[in-house]
């Protein structure tokens, strides 16, 4: 029987992770994917303190071995449904069951898609929703960055020093991103700003050729090779919604402590609702959510 069961490893599972091992629980973590989540994506990781100059990707690498060397176990499979009987819960992935006595969710959100003609069709082909895996496809070319937040404009200062030619594409006229991040893409004369812009279509032959816009109420349509999409997140909570409440945007309902409205069952991280949505505040709700879970097993088994 599994104490906790953690489902993804981002910043959020993999601190539960190192948390509840240290408290001598049994632990087994679920990732389709990558460990690192969201963080994977990010070229350099400024705001978490202690790190110095370091990539997603590497903190990503050092939280998993941090994990795995304290004896984590990592189940490398999709959890395809979760279901609570008599207090157990019960975990199905494409290859298995598992049982757990508390669970914390920790899956975060996904990349937001435009969702205007063509996205999809040239998805691998010129679309990309990550410029640290793509951007360097893209060296002395054309790229599109949409997006007014953070990674929209980290995404166009990284592609500024690979490609010929940046765009940043952003619906309003001003940008959503921190001030110092704004500000630095404001200056930048390698990228060019095109504000108050809604992309209408996405354009091409075998591959992106270019973006449709709409500014006021008129077409304009920008040539370019690749679109790099960094309008936000969503959650993908759809196999929690019989065990969990979610808010109207799909988040699981649970406060600073992690807890849902159901005993046992805690949600960290990006995947829940909060105001804060970074590395640090994740890792964070890991701890918290494995302490929590902890304290319920000590006062139930
Ligand atoms: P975000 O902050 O939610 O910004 C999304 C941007 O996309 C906004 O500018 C939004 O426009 C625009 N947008 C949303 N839907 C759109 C659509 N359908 N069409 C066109 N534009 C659309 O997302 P993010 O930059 O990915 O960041 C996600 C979270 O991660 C945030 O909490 C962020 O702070 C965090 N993050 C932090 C760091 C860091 O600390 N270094 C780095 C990356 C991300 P509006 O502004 O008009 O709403």
């Amino acid at each position: 029987m599994i104490d906790i069961a953690i489902i993804g490893a981002g910043p959020a599972g993999m601190t539960a992770a190192i948390y509840g091992k240290r408290a001598g629980l049994n632990v087994c973590v679920f990732e389709a994917e990558l460990c690192g989540g969201q963080m994977i994506y990010t070229p350099e990781i400024e705001n978490y303190p202690g790190t110095g100059k370091l990539s997603g990707a590497e903190l990503s690498l050092n939280m998993r071995a941090q994990m795995i060397d304290l004896g984590a176990e990592l189940v490398e499979d999709r959890v395809t449904a979760v279901r609570e009987e008599n207090g157990i819960y019960r975990i199905s992935t494409f290859g298995g069951e598992y049982e757990s006595r508390t669970i914390i969710i920790a899956n975060g959100a996904k990349r937001r898609k435009l969702g205007v003609p063509g996205e999809e069709k040239y998805s691998g082909r010129g679309v990309s929703y990550c410029a640290v895996c793509d951007g360097s496809l893209y060296k002395g070319k054309t790229a599109v960055v949409v997006g007014g937040g953070n990674t929209a404009a980290e995404d166009a200062l990284y592609l500024a020093n690979i490609c010929e030619k940046v765009y940043l594409v952003h619906r309003r006229e001003e940008l959503r991103a921190e001030k110092h991040l704004a500000r630095a893409v404001l200056d930048s004369d390698k990228v060019e700003k095109i504000l108050g812009a809604t992309p209408v279509a996405v354009i091409g032959d075998k591959k992106v050729t270019a973006i449709e816009l709409e500014i006021n109420g008129v077409k304009r349509t920008v040539e370019t090779d690749a679109i790099f999409v960094c309008i936000g997140l969503q959650p993908e909570n759809g196999i929690f919604a019989d065990i969990a409440e979610l808010d109207a945007a799909g988040y699981i309902v649970a406060g600073a402590d992690c807890r849902t409205s159901r005993a046992g069952l805690f949600a960290a991280g990006d995947t829940r609702t909060t105001a804060l949505r970074q590395v640090i505040t994740a890792a964070s709700d890991g701890a918290v959510a494995a302490t929590n879970a902890d304290r319920y097993i000590k006062e139930n088994y």
